[in-house]
Order: C-alpha cells, then structure tokens, then sequence
C-alpha cells in the first residue's frame, strides 16, 4: 500500500509543523480544506497519525532504525557533525569513548543502507566498524525524508498479518477498515455483524 502525493505532503508539512490547521494545510498543498480532512481521517485510521499532536509511526511506514558505529579518525567532533548533517539519513550523532561515533540512521530499503555506507565510508579518515538494526518503536523522530516510494505496512484487521500490496477496504459507520484478503474482510463483515447483533440484544433484555 502505498502514499499518494496529497499524502506525502500533508505527513511532510505535518512533521515540520505538528499542529498546522486543516485550513492552512489546504492553502500550503493547494487542495480543499475537505479533502486534508478526509485525507487525514484516512491516516489517522490506518494508524499512521495518532492523535492531536501529530506523530508519526515510522515502523508502520516500513522505516527501519539503524546503528553504525563508526570510527573516526583525526576528526574533530565539529568535523563529525558536518558530515552528519551533509546527509539527510542520519537522524542522531552521539560521541562515544575514544575516536567513536554512534550515528542513528532511519532507512525504507537496503539501497538507502548502501547509500549511507558508501557516504561514510569515502570520508577520509572515517570507518564504519559494527551495524546493527533494532526493533524499536521509535516514534517521534523529525524529519524522515517521505517519498511515493514509501510503502505503508498496515496490518489487516482480521488476521493482523502485514498486507502486502492493496488492501481490501470496507467502509462501516465512517470508518475505513483494511483487509489482506477478501476472505478475511467477509470474516470481520460477519464477526462485525454479529457483535452488533448481540450489543442489540444485551440492550433489549435490559
Ligand atoms: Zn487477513
């Protein structure tokens, strides 16, 4: 599943500006004000916006969270950050003991993994000597460069499985629901039913 370019605008603004106005919103992207609200309705129920405050999961937007630890040799800290910041991947820089860097990188693919290397690695005096991956949830983190290549990773509300290309959708009492499967969305539709059904009931023998 993928961002439109609407989309992609609205989650950019947003993680500039948390609390910009659907109105302001609408003016900056130049669509309708209707259109951000729905837009962002959408986003919010696949849970890729939570709350009023605007934070965005990136774990559901397929980012992955990486270490590189990284030494570096006859450069000043003031060196290390200018290199840091010449590359919009890394997110942290942190000095460790000695001629050591830990550097936080949020990446969606492995070619992002591989541009980040070989930018760290043709630095003079710069090695990379451990990499690892986490699996944390971090959640607040500014700044992550979003592009149509983004792919949303939702989990299907039946099964909770990743859904892998485009979902099936139902829309029930306003809100948009998402499915792996037609078989899973006819499941939920029935589970969905029956709860109502019996909600009805419970009020009745009241
Ligand atoms: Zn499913």
């Amino acid at each position: 599943m993928k961002l439109d370019e609407t989309e992609i605008k609205i989650l950019t603004h947003l993680q500039k500006e948390g609390r910009l106005s659907r109105r302001v919103l609408a003016e900056r992207i130049e669509v309708s004000t209707p259109t951000i609200s729905s837009k962002i309705e959408k986003l919010e129920n696949m849970g890729i916006i939570r709350g009023f405050s605007v934070e965005i999961d990136h774990g559901k937007m397929g980012l992955q969270k990486y270490y590189f630890k990284v030494k570096a040799q006859e450069r000043t800290e003031e060196e290390m950050r200018e290199v840091f910041e010449g590359s919009e991947l890394f997110r942290k820089m942190e000095k460790l003991e000695g001629s050591g860097y830990l550097i936080t990188l949020f990446i969606n693919d492995f070619n992002q993994l591989d541009m980040a290397t070989e930018y760290i690695e043709e630095k003079d005096g710069l090695s990379i000597e451990e990499v690892w991956r986490t699996q944390d949830e971090e959640t607040k983190v500014p700044k992550i460069p979003l592009d149509e290549n983004v792919s949303l990773d939702i989990a299907c509300y039946y099964c909770g499985k990743p859904i892998e290309g485009e979902p099936e959708k139902w829309k029930k009492d306003g809100k948009e629901h998402y499915f792996c499967c037609s078989s899973c969305k006819g499941l939920y539709e029935e589970k969905y039913e029956r709860l109502q059904k019996r909600k009805k009931e419970m009020k009745e023998e009241r």
